[in-house]
């Protein structure tokens, strides 16, 4: 949520920053700013709408040219989308300027304390009381100003921060959000909240922790806490390259991302099983291998599509290493009083590991003594690193806001847990090596689901004008029910809901009126026939019918409106071939109806405030 990247070296900053923002897009796209140095002045502009607006705005004027500047691509919070709330936020006596990813908690107090100093505000933002108190505690040292402030502000903030008067200094900091230095040759140093802004420039980075404060000059830098106390912050290796992050052949990061899934799933179980000794190798659980076989209970916790995957995961987990599991929206597990037993392991889901919910859930949960184990895929993220242990996902930098192949990591993750899980309990090595079996053939099958992509955009296109739909799956695939009708209404804006088959004639049957299309995951499996009486009961009410259906199984065709087939695959790794049909399909719809699939309105990828 909000992307931010700071530059200060030897070249020109505007073009680095313009270029970085745009990778940064993704996380928050409703207006954008930047402030630059030039010659010792300041000089600030603000659009609402896409960077490519403030690009023109600013394009071939001089005084945007000099080499110290910060700019923001804007997810809001507090206050309305206009240019006078977007970043950067000028204090009104210093020629201070903030960009900010996050929400000043007490920023209503201390608006009230400042506006009774003398300071007048120009926008509805938390965001403008930061910068206005850092000027107020401003006395000749930007980096001083910053701590000093920080130390009244509650909430999450990443912020970068310069000073006209300072025009060789900028100053980071962040706690909550996450943030990150790059450092080029040659004193060359990119703030950015994502390595997809810096990797271009270099791959040298030190990943900011909370309460860290970084003053880059042009002879160095220097990272303290809050207090000023001196850090020394270890610097990594960025493991991204340029192709993954770029659209290459594909219009879109999302359909490049559902294609990608075949190399996802390949490289999220690459060396992870040894099929012959029917062994899982997780080197990022193999310390609490004692503590996971002793486990009382699984909580898994996590947010939107992360949610979904781990619905799967808990079902895995009961199924096949009968480890009572339960899952729960990390908002709601952080604020009610959850019971912790001794030997609870709560895992939290999240693609980007940031998300501030799932973060927020896992303090509470590791306050209440569980073992916290974190599936993420952003490596070095806040989540990866809170946790006691854990599993990437390997998936590679996923752009597109709508999530597709990090699902399908998630969920291929949590199996290799619950395999894992499972062989230390109940499960045999023959079990273990036909599971194991089963999801090395994974990527073949999503490949074979792939190639009848111009299908799927067919039979989409015939209900694009709908506005309701339902979709409907039992078992493993009523969280991939959940999943498809989440992917619509993200993307294309069109109302869907996921539930349960047999939860439709509790209620939600009344909505069935003539053509309104019920997709259902009807693969071979234990509740097959299930599905099928719930299919009639649809048709038998106007409804229309669309089935994710096993290959070869022809009667259904006789019974549905349209097929889309999936390869035969048990039951507990079916989400992973079910949910891409309803992945292409949500994509398709987008498309047809005109919108921006990659940014959809409203949303934001990497949710990083609660
Ligand atoms: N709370 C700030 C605002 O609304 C920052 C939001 C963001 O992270 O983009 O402007």
């Amino acid at each position: 949520m909000c992307g931010i990247v700071a530059y200060l070296g030897k070249k020109t900053a505007r073009p680095i920053l313009l270029e970085g923002l745009k990778r940064l897009e993704y996380r928050g796209y409703d207006s954008a700013g930047i402030a630059i140095v030039t010659d010792g002045k300041l000089y600030l502009e603000r659009r609402v709408g896409r960077v490519g607006n403030l690009e023109e705005a600013i394009d071939g004027r001089k005084e945007f040219d000099g080499s110290l500047g910060l700019c923001h691509t804007r997810w809001a919070t507090h206050g309305g989308v206009t240019d006078f709330n977007a970043h950067p936020h000028r204090d009104d006596r210093h020629g201070i300027v903030v960009v900010h990813n996050g929400i000043i908690e007490n920023y209503s107090a201390l608006k009230q304390y400042l506006q009774e100093k003398g300071h007048t505000f120009a926008s509805q933002t938390d965001t403008e009381v930061l910068a206005m108190l850092i000027g107020e505690l401003y006395e000749g040292d930007i980096e001083k100003a910053v701590q000093a402030a920080l130390r009244e502000v509650t909430g999450a903030y990443a912020i970068a921060v310069i000073c006209e008067k300072e025009p060789n200094v900028l100053v980071a900091a962040r706690k909550g959000s996450p943030l990150m230095v790059g450092i080029g040759s040659d004193n060359e140093y990119i703030v950015a909240s994502d390595g997809a802004a810096i990797i271009a420039h270099t791959a040298r980075v030190i990943m900011l922790d909370d309460y860290n404060v970084v003053k880059i000059t042009r002879d160095g830098f220097h990272t303290t806490d809050i207090h000023n106390t001196p850090l020394s912050p270890k610097v990594q290796q960025l493991e991204i390259d340029l192709e993954q992050i770029e659209l290459g052949a594909f219009p879109h990061f999302m359909l490049k991302e559902i294609f990608e899934q075949p190399s996802s799933v390949r490289a999220c179980i690459g060396g992870r099983m040894n099929i012959r000794e029917g062994k899982v190798v997780l080197g990022g659980l193999s310390s609490f291998a004692k503590e996971l076989t002793k486990a009382s209970q699984v909580i898994l916790t996590a947010q939107g599509t992360a949610l979904h995957a781990a619905m799967i995961g808990r079902y895995m987990l009961e199924d096949l290493a009968k480890i009572p599991s339960h899952t729960e929206y990390a908002s709601e597990f952080r604020y009610r009083n959850p019971v912790i037993e001794e030997n609870t392991v709560v895992v939290a889901v999240s693609q980007s590991g940031e998300t501030a919910d799932t973060l927020a859930a896992l303090y509470e949960a590791k306050e209440r003594g569980a073992l916290a184990i974190g599936v993420v895929n952003v490596v070095g993220s806040s989540i990866a690193r809170e946790t006691d242990a854990g599993v990437y996902l390997r998936v590679g930098p996923e752009i597109g806001v709508a999530s597709t192949k990090a699902f399908i990591g998630q969920v291929g993750a949590l199996a290799l847990i619950s395999f894992y899980m499972a062989r230390k309990r109940y499960m045999s090595a023959d079990q273990c090596i036909d599971m194991m079996k089963e999801m090395e053939a994974i990527p073949a099958k999503i490949e074979k689901i792939l190639e009848s992509a111009p299908r799927i955009k067919k039979i989409t296109e015939k209900y694009i004008e709908r506005e309701n739909w339902l979709f409907l799956g039992r078992g493993y695939n009523y969280p991939t029910a959940l999943e498809g009708a989440l992917k619509l209404k993200e993307i294309s804006y069109i109302h869907a809901e996921g539930m349960p088959a047999a939860e439709m004639k509790h209620g939600p049957i009344a909505l069935i009126n003539e053509g309104m299309p019920a997709v259902f995951i009807a693969n071979r499996g234990r509740q097959y026939e299930k599905v099928m009486s719930n299919i009639q009961e649809v048709r038998s009410r106007g409804g229309h019918v669309i089935a994710v259906a096993t290959e070869g199984d022809t009667e259904i065709a006789k019974h549905v409106q349209d097929v889309m087939y999936i390869p035969d695959v048990c039951e507990p790794l079916s989400p992973m071939l079910a949910v891409v049909p309803l992945q292409l399909m949500a994509y398709y719809a987008a498309v047809a109806r005109g919108h921006d699939v990659d940014k959809p309105r409203n949303l934001a990828k990497s949710v990083t405030v609660e």
